[in-house]
């Protein structure tokens, strides 16, 4: 599918609006597939690293984007990562008991419980690393986004997530999907408006804050009427769905960015981080005889002779 597993750059310069757009198929399913989640924790980290991927793929440097959630619900941890040009990851931490509890279909906010959402810009060892923190406090990843946005760019911001299982006709096996759009306003790349505060961004008790920008509102609400279905039917392109909202204005959309799934796991990085611990330590990872690490993102098994790191 050539639409799928990408990020598409878009703008819609009359109304000083830029966005992304992000589809995942065939990557994002392989991504859970290496893992036996349940579908609401799946749909969960699906929309993370789509999300991850939106933002990390927008960065203009080869870094590092990491997202992590940290909470006291069922599903206590997510962490996704974006490495440039277009590589991501991501694995998610659950209690079975607790989520079989939440019933069939959970809300988001009640899997994720409260904690902190954290955003990690690294740029490599030679750059300073920023990382933007936000309460997850009853709220899922698309508010906690939201409310990153407001705090730390204070740039007029929407976007939607949405991830699910596509189930093909006479086929058992079903394949996920998430897509994810975001636009931004920025009018000053677009055209002659001073930035508009946007509401919700000041302390309580601050002064009241200027009315939105009228074509900031237009952009907004259009991207409010993106279903579901649109945002994961494979046979609506991206290219379709951004017609479909912003023809009116006028739409372009840039060359797009081609996802993959990576980890930076290997024989010889988990070697190393091994050869790091105390040999007491080392010897205490040892069952029956070897010392078998499983990356947490790919749930690739690496096995190791406990011999080799004595001889070093
Ligand atoms: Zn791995």
């Amino acid at each position: 599918m050539a639409d799928d597993d990408l990020m598409l750059a878009f703008a819609v310069k009359p109304l000083g609006v830029r966005g992304r757009l992000v589809r995942l198929g065939a990557v994002v399913d392989d991504i859970l597939h290496r893992h036996d989640y349940p579908p609401p924790v799946s749909a969960l980290l699906a929309e993370a690293v789509a999300l991850t991927a939106m933002l990390g793929a927008s960065l203009k440097f080869a870094g590092k984007f990491i997202l992590q959630t940290k909470t006291d619900g069922p599903v206590d941890m997510l962490v996704a990562d974006f490495a440039g040009p277009g590589g991501v990851r991501g694995y998610a931490r659950f209690d079975r008991a607790r989520l079989n509890a939440l019933g069939p279909a959970p809300r988001q906010a009640d899997l994720l419980g409260k904690g902190y959402l954290a955003m990690t810009v690294d740029q490599g060892p030679d750059m300073e690393r920023y990382q933007g923190i936000v309460p997850l406090d009853g709220s899922d990843l698309a508010a906690a986004a939201h409310a990153y946005f407001a705090q730390s760019e204070q740039i007029p911001t929407r976007l939607r997530l949405a991830a699910g299982p596509l189930i093909t006709r006479g086929s058992a096996a079903e394949s996920w999907r998430v897509g994810a759009i975001m636009v931004q306003h920025l009018p000053r790349e677009g055209g002659s408006s001073p930035l508009p505060l946007t509401p919700g961004n000041a302390p309580p008790g601050a002064v009241e804050q200027p009315a939105e920008h009228d074509d900031w509102v237009r952009a907004r609400l259009l991207l409010d009427t993106v279903e579901v279905h649109e945002m994961l039917d494979p046979t609506v392109s991206p290219e379709q769905l951004l017609y479909r909202l912003y023809h009116e204005d006028g739409v372009t959309v840039y060359p797009a960015t081609p996802l993959a799934r990576h980890c930076t796991c290997s024989t010889a990085t988990i070697d190393a981080m091994l050869r790091r611990f105390p040999a007491e330590d080392r010897a205490d990872m040892v069952t029956d005889g070897t010392i078998t690490v499983t990356c947490e993102f790919c749930s690739t098994v690496y096995r190791f002779d406990p011999a080799g790191f004595d001889a070093a």
